[in-house]
């Protein structure tokens, strides 16, 4: 974790503690400079790795490497922050584990922006768009509108 220290509340964007980018990672931090969603995945057998890890979990093999992934996703699970651990201006919000459309399980932790929280709903259909800070973009979700599709 990085030192936070003393900033001025940036109204716009919530608080947020940023992540340790180091090699093994930067392509799902700094992939939203280019827009894009991308993780690992195993080039023998196809299957997207994340977390990510030097070996594919199917096949063990080594040959894994970064790609796009299409950004969209299925809200699986989600709870309603109330508490006010940090100094945000948007309670509650809502955390949620999204599925990307890509493979079963696969999975990451996030918000939902862009809707009032008591809209999340478990199903909901989402797309991953970008929060930047310093040289980290936060992947988020939103609302797919109905029939952009
Ligand atoms: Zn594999």
């Amino acid at each position: 974790m990085r030192d936070i220290g003393e900033k001025p509340m940036d109204s716009a964007k919530p608080f947020r503690v940023l992540p340790e980018v180091i090699a093994r990672n930067e392509h799902f931090w700094r992939g939203g400079a280019e827009g894009r969603l991308q993780m690992l995945r195993c080039s023998p057998c196809g299957t997207w790795v994340h977390p990510p890890s030097p070996v594919c979990p199917s096949c063990y093999g080594k040959d894994v490497a970064v790609a796009a992934t299409s950004g969209l996703a299925t809200v699986v699970t989600f709870t309603l922050n109330h508490q006010r651990w940090v100094p945000a201006p948007d309670h509650p919000y809502p955390i949620a584990i999204v599925e990307l459309d890509e493979q079963p399980g696969l999975r990451l932790m996030t918000n939902i922006v862009g809707c009032p929280a008591e809209e999340v709903a478990i199903g909901m259909r989402v797309r991953c768009v970008f929060e930047q800070y310093e040289d980290v973009w936060i992947p988020l979700f939103t609302p797919v509108e109905e029939g952009s599709r």
